[in-house]
């Protein structure tokens, strides 16, 4: 199910995983054979609010659950975020998860439209985040050398993508333009798609985005250059905050030939800008 089972770092993060697991059961139950309700809900404001919250009560408080510190990844595997190094919850406990924002928006779960709307949601966000289960470097190892004569730009345009953003879980959403100078044979164009979509199919900052975009393109193609130019609408500022609509933000990440050479800027952008 996940990526790479095969690999030492996978094995690594495995262990890494269970004694963090171990860590936090251990300070978990410290925690509830030590303290009183009265002092979990002084510890916990927000579950305590939820709980006040109209009166409602509050069958799916959060457990406190302690922060463990797990020691970062290399910065070469966080392409590839390790939901197994984190900890992932069960389908009943997102289920449950869902329920509870449900009422803490104001809206009784148990309605008839909203009774199935948390497994919908469990079932959706499958999709929606189905990033962290690819492996973008594995979309990029193989490439199509009979054209390694071919050493002129590539570029794809107007790859659409959704997304959403870290901050406030809204989507953002936008085109993705990328470029590259080959050295050694091209990749299938439907790949550079499906690497966008694998960093889009995550929670993200555009920044962020554009930026993976580039790093795994230069760290497996290795070419001469890479442009990657992101352009997006972001739903939480057109939603909540300042409120504008169709405002778009642009960002783009230079690489090689591009980074080094205006001159290559230019073709990039006007080759992106004129569309046929
Ligand atoms: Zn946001």
């Amino acid at each position: 199910m996940y990526a790479k089972p095969d690999s030492n770092t996978m094995t690594t993060r495995i262990a890494r995983a269970e004694d963090a697991m171990d860590a936090a059961l251990k300070s978990l139950s410290y925690r509830l054979t030590e303290t009183e309700d009265s002092r979990m809900a002084e510890k916990i404001p927000d579950a305590a609010h939820a709980a006040s919250l109209n009166g409602l009560r509050n069958d799916n408080a959060p457990v406190p659950i302690p922060a463990v510190e797990i020691a970062p990844l290399p910065s070469s595997a966080k392409r590839v975020p390790d939901a197994v190094a984190t900890g992932r919850p069960s389908r009943e406990e997102a289920e449950a998860a869902v329920r509870t924002l449900l009422r803490w928006a104001g809206d009784d779960p148990n309605r008839e439209g909203l009774r199935d709307t948390p497994a919908r949601v469990a079932k959706a966000y499958g999709q929606l985040f189905g990033g962290y289960e690819q492996d973008a470097d594995a979309l990029l190892e193989r490439v199509f050398e009979e054209v390694e004569g071919y050493s002129d730009i590539v570029l794809v345009r107007d790859i659409p993508f959704y997304s959403h953003c870290e901050h406030h879980m809204v989507p953002f959403m936008g085109l993705a333009h990328i470029a590259y100078y080959p050295v050694k044979g091209v990749v299938g164009l439907s790949k550079l798609a499906r690497v966008v979509d694998t960093f889009a199919r995550r929670l993200q900052t555009q920044e962020t985005m554009t930026a993976q975009i580039a790093d795994v393109i230069e760290s497996i193609l290795k070419p001469r250059g890479i442009a990657v130019m992101v352009e997006a609408e972001h739903l939480c500022m057109a939603m909540r905050g300042v409120q504008k609509a169709g405002v778009s933000t642009i960002t783009t990440q230079f690489r090689g030939a591009f980074k080094s050479d205006p001159n290559e800027q230019v073709r990039f952008l006007t080759l992106v800008r004129n569309k046929p």
